[in-house]
């Protein structure tokens, strides 16, 4: 468009100072104005629409957070924004409301945190409206203008849409060039595209494929009858399905929680909702999908990583137009907006996987509970293991506990014993009673699943003669020796060189690899068992795609006899012929800096268990330990995950660690060794001045692995008994932050409600 028209369109907005308030999607804390397009009134505008702006060098997709005064001091420097992307915002008011929340409460900026809410495609500017949908209608402002005889496309076209829209198909088979006259109207502000139809009704997508109302298949005879506990859950939920309510529930593994999310998903279904269920990466199967789409005639759409763009984009927008009705997603999935919310459903809450661990660093559970709030329809946390978190909501009333104490169907709690490993001749890990164990279950055709949760051969190279031991180079951290490739690699930093023959240090050809890791306890099983089926699965084993799902077939399938794995197999699959689990090494997780350790270890000892005798056989569950009469693991294997629970809360609350108290990470790292460190111990002075009160500012400490793929790493803990000072300082500092030479050269970052201290 020429200068003088832009001027002149312009000139009515720029006379009342009307900026738009834009957020781009850079780690900047705060929105930028641009003048409004031309020709378009800018109070016409939605808040949350996607905007092209021109941003430093190059152009970038923002979202629009308002209209308001011009508040930069030179209104010349301000610029344009480029082109309007929506008509109509993709985000609700409610869905928006929950980014702004996200923002403020992980103190993270605001364009990063509406970019994480959308579908890379819709990120990068494309068009929400697939082409076939599309019609060009006339805008408001064209009525009263007439068009020079210079343009008679446009006018044609312009009489054409005073009659009627005129969809894009029908434009496409014009004889003559109809996108530079379409494009004229467009940037007058004369026409837009829109989608065509109205959106489509629940009633019109979910129930006229059936030609019935009954989206779920209820006369189908592999639909099992609640049994009292289930139903108790059903129905109370079931009875807040019209307003805000948060539930756990807490049901032992295989009590059958699944079926209550189904039947719940059933109810808000009936009532023309959508339902969303969340679920850990590793959790939402090709199995729990056909499940779902078993047992529901509605559209259903999945939204995880093995997905690709386009699928992502279409499964968010079918959700968001109200074209599907459940979505089963993973973490990201928790922004997706939903037309017609229901309920929120989140699985396995107690799963880290939900945190993200890196950018913006929110909790899905968190946010869903919030959303739910927002939304006003119930949300249903459930667990076998739940959170210390979420049972301190439960007991403060913040939560409705409800329970599954039993398991469903035939199968009964499965038995554990500890094997005291002092003083025992191990092989290769494996102690005398847990192979003879083996060997029985073997002889019984049944299945045996040993857990060790390290991959790899064994995490030390050593010299024998030397004592030297092989080291990341750029981590403080030990290579991992992997026979299979003969390689060397560090687990955190992914750097990787060829084994080593002699030793660097002395030279001598006497390097070997010490402790061990799914690989080399592989090697001991094939020879202890040669005449077993042996199956590894862990990351390396798994690295292919599909991979994961043909191997879990083949447990399935009765085929395998020994299967032996990392946490991956600890979390949600059903194994039914599995009569023994072997848990290698207890005492690796009872010892850690991380004060989430006990309840991690707690959590995966009773997942890892809850695998075995799923169907009639009842499970035996093995603990090979040096700490038999560790008090947590005692009172673990005797009363069970509520009682465990129970004493840790308990020992939390002594220590004022949370959920008694709320924390925030300060994180530093730069290839210098000094400067994280002092800009961190900057900070910590700040934060004495401005007199935190309640909040303790503890360290700045090097982090547990002080250096990482060569960064030098430091943190600062914040912690508060109460949220509201913790979050006004951590606020503070943010603002403050910036003025510090030292940010220049290091990377720092906020973790709020950290779950890992790593
Ligand atoms: P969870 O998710 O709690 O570990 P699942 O939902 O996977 O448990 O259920 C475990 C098994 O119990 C599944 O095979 C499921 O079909 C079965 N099941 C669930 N509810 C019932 C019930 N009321 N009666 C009989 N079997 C049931
Ligand atoms: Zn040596
Ligand atoms: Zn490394």
């Amino acid at each position: 468009m020429p200068e003088s028209v832009y001027n002149l369109l312009t000139a009515h907005a720029r006379a009342m100072s009307l900026v738009l308030k834009v957020a781009v999607p850079f780690p900047l804390r705060r929105s930028f104005d641009y003048w409004p397009p031309a020709a378009i009134d800018p109070m016409r505008l939605r808040p949350g629409i996607r905007i092209e702006v021109p941003f430093g060098r190059r152009n970038t997709v923002g979202y629009l957070l308002g209209v308001g005064e011009n508040e930069s001091l030179d209104p010349a420097k301000l610029k344009p924004v480029l082109a309007v992307l929506d008509d109509e915002p993709l985000l609700s008011d409610d869905d928006r409301a929950i980014l702004l929340w996200a923002s403020r409460y992980y103190h993270h900026p605001i364009g990063e945190v509406f970019a994480t809410a959308f579908p890379v495609h819709l990120r990068q500017g494309r068009s929400a409206v697939t082409e076939s949908q599309r019609v060009l209608c006339l805008t408001g402002l064209a009525g009263a203008h007439a068009l020079s005889g210079r343009a008679p496309r446009q006018a044609l076209l312009l009489q054409w849409l005073r009659e009627r829209s005129v969809p894009l198909q029908e434009l496409a088979a014009l004889e003559w060039d109809w996108r530079g006259p379409v494009r004229a109207l467009i940037d007058k502000g004369w026409a837009c595209w829109r989608e065509s139809g109205a959106r489509l009704s629940p009633i019109a997508t979910d129930m006229s494929q059936e030609g019935d109302s009954v989206p779920l298949t209820e006369v189908d005879s592999t639909v099992p009858a609640l049994n009292a506990a289930q139903q108790d859950a059903v129905g109370a939920v079931t009875e807040a399905l019209d307003g805000y309510r948060a539930f756990l529930l807490e049901g032992v593994t295989g009590s059958g929680k699944t079926e209550v999310y189904l039947r719940l998903v059933d109810s808000v279904l009936r009532r023309g909702a959508q339902a969303m269920v969340l679920l850990p990466e590793i959790s939402l199967t090709p199995q729990l999908e056909a499940l779902f789409r078993s047992r529901f005639s509605v559209s259903l759409v999945v939204f995880h990583s093995g997905l690709n763009e386009s699928e992502r984009c279409r499964s968010w927008l079918a959700m968001q137009r109200g074209e599907a009705s459940i979505l089963l997603g993973t973490r990201s999935a928790v922004f997706t907006p939903l037309a017609r919310p229901g309920i929120i459903i989140l699985d396995e809450e107690h799963d880290a996987s939900f945190k993200q661990h890196e950018g913006f660093r929110f909790s899905a559970r968190d946010v869903a509970v919030m959303r739910a709030r927002q939304l006003h329809v119930p949300v249903l946390l459930g667990s076998a293991t739940p959170s210390l978190e979420s049972l301190h909501n439960a007991r403060s009333g913040r939560y409705v506990h409800l329970a599954l104490p039993e398991r469903a169907g035939a199968s009964v709690h499965p038995t554990f014993r500890r094997i005291d490993i002092r003083n025992q001749l191990l092989d290769e890990g494996l102690s005398p009673a847990l192979i003879g164990q083996i060997g029985e279950t073997l002889a019984r055709g049944e299945q045996s699943l040993l857990f060790l949760n390290r991959r790899g051969f064994a995490p030390t190279l050593i010299c024998h003669a030397c004592g030297w031991v092989a080291e990341c180079k750029r981590c403080d951290a030990r290579l991992v020796a992997h026979a299979g490739e003969r390689r060397l690699r560090c687990h955190h930093c992914g750097h990787e060189q060829a084994w080593l023959r002699d030793c660097p240090n002395c030279r001598t050809a006497d390097l070997r690899p010490l402790g061990q890791g799914t690989e080399r306890v592989e090697q001991a099983l094939a020879r202890l068992f040669p005449q077993a089926r042996i199956l590894r699965i862990d990351r390396d084993s798994t690295r292919r795609k599909g991979s994961l799902e043909r191997m879990l077939e083949r447990v399935q399938s009765g085929e395998v006899n020994i299967l032996l794995g990392t946490q991956m197999l600890a979390k949600g699959h059903h194994f039914p012929n599995v009569t023994l689990v072997g848990i290698l090494d207890v005492d690796g997780g009872l010892f850690s800096l991380d004060f989430r350790a006990g309840e991690r270890t707690a959590q995966l000892i009773v997942q890892v268990a809850g695998r075995a005798g799923r169907e009639e056989r009842p499970g035996l569950v093995l603990l090979q330990t040096r700490q038999p009469e560790h008090p947590l693991l005692r009172r673990l294997i005797r009363e069970g995950y509520a009682s465990f629970a129970e004493a840790a809360l308990a020992e939390r609350r002594v220590a004022g660690l949370p959920p008694y108290t709320y924390q925030a990470l300060w994180r530093a790292e730069a290839n210098d060794a000094q400067l994280p460190q002092r800009l961190l111990k900057r900070l910590c002075e700040l934060a004495g001045d401005c007199h935190p009160g309640e909040v303790q500012v503890l360290g700045p400490v090097p982090a547990p692995m002080a250096r990482l793929a060569g960064r030098h790493r430091w943190q600062l803990l914040l912690q508060s008994p109460r949220r509201r000072p913790l979050h006004g300082l951590v606020e503070f500092l943010v603002q403050r932050l910036p003025l510090f030479p030292e940010t220049h050269q290091v990377r720092w970052s906020v973790d709020i409600d950290p779950v890992d201290l790593y």
